[in-house]
């Protein structure tokens, strides 16, 4: 496995990739590495010939009262783990290599933004698009992989990448979960044993939702009040909503296409989010067109 920190770097060891004719998948990152990443580059790893793994806490998504300056890190696990899992090249730049001075050019994505976690993380959406575009830029994969627990993230990418003719698959990734079904991310190290107990509340709802969808259930502010009624745990709820799996629009009454319960939610002062996916006719393809999206 090759590290790179500069972005020629970079381009130098994809463009010899290239030349060898392999299809390129890539992971993008922001370290703290888990089971949730390492399926993102499993999956890079079956379906392409060299993954690229970039590790980079995208200072732009992040608003001024938000953990940037905590976020949690360790390179070391990180590069361990990507090794193991066969990645090819790890791309580790820094901010002033991302960002250089008098940076002033970025990607306003439009109303897929606007709902969820984009009321209440302002600019949020804007960060993530302008940094995985400009990763795009830099890595030119075929393929891209990100993961189903940042449904917005995924909506947001690839509405971006079919707005901008970007030249890449976007391919979404169950969400990983530990054992007892807390979705597994990087902000679960924040919380005390006692708010990781609460924390699980907000899977739990949701799976309550999940099987009576399944009974049946197709009303969605029923659906919706089942999963609140669920959230014991949570200190405050932000958002719990029933949205359209594609555009993230509210469904106000029956669930008739690919849906997503979604909830965003404080367990002391760590933020979590979490969803599922209900499809009305499982029959049909999956919901998020199971692997690439366009
Ligand atoms: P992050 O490092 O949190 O920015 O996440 C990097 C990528 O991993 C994003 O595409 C996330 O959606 C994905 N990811 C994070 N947690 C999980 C999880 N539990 N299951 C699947 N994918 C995940």
């Amino acid at each position: 496995m090759r590290v790179v920190r500069s972005v020629a770097e970079l381009r130098i060891a994809v463009k010899a990739m290239r030349e060898q004719g392999l299809r390129i998948g890539f992971v993008p990152t922001m370290g703290y590495l888990h089971e949730g990443h390492a399926a993102l580059i499993r999956q890079s790893a079956n379906r392409c010939d060299a993954t690229v793994v970039s590790i980079y806490v995208n200072p732009t998504q992040f608003g001024p009262t938000e953990d940037l300056a905590k976020y949690p890190q360790d390179l070391e696990a990180d590069q361990n783990l990507c090794l193991r899992l066969g990645v090819s090249l790890l791309f580790l730049p820094d901010t002033q290599e991302m960002y250089p001075s008098n940076f002033q050019t970025f990607i306003e994505p439009g109303r897929v933004a606007e709902p969820l976690c984009g009321k209440y993380r302002p600019g949020h959406f804007r960060g993530v698009a302008t940094v995985v575009a400009k990763l795009f830029n830099m890595v030119q994969p075929d393929l891209a992989f990100f993961g189903q627990k940042d449904l917005q993230q995924t909506a947001v990418v690839k509405r971006m990448v079919r707005d901008l003719n970007l030249a890449v698959d976007i391919a979404v990734v169950p969400t990983i979960r530990e054992t007892d079904g807390l979705a597994m991310s990087s902000r679960n190290v924040y919380l005390t044993p006692e708010e990781r107990r609460r924390a699980l509340s907000i899977s739990l709802a949701l799976f309550s939702a999940e099987s009576a969808f399944r009974a049946g259930e197709r009303d969605a502010p029923r659906l919706q009040a089942l999963v609140q009624e669920c959230l014991w745990g949570v200190d405050v709820l932000q958002y719990c909503e029933l949205v359209d799996a594609q555009s993230l629009e509210t469904i106000v009454g029956q669930v008739d296409r690919s849906a997503a319960l979604c909830v965003a939610a404080f367990v002391g002062s760590t933020r979590l989010i979490d969803n599922i996916l209900l499809n009305p006719h499982p029959e049909a393809q999956g919901i998020l067109g199971v692997g690439v999206s366009q």
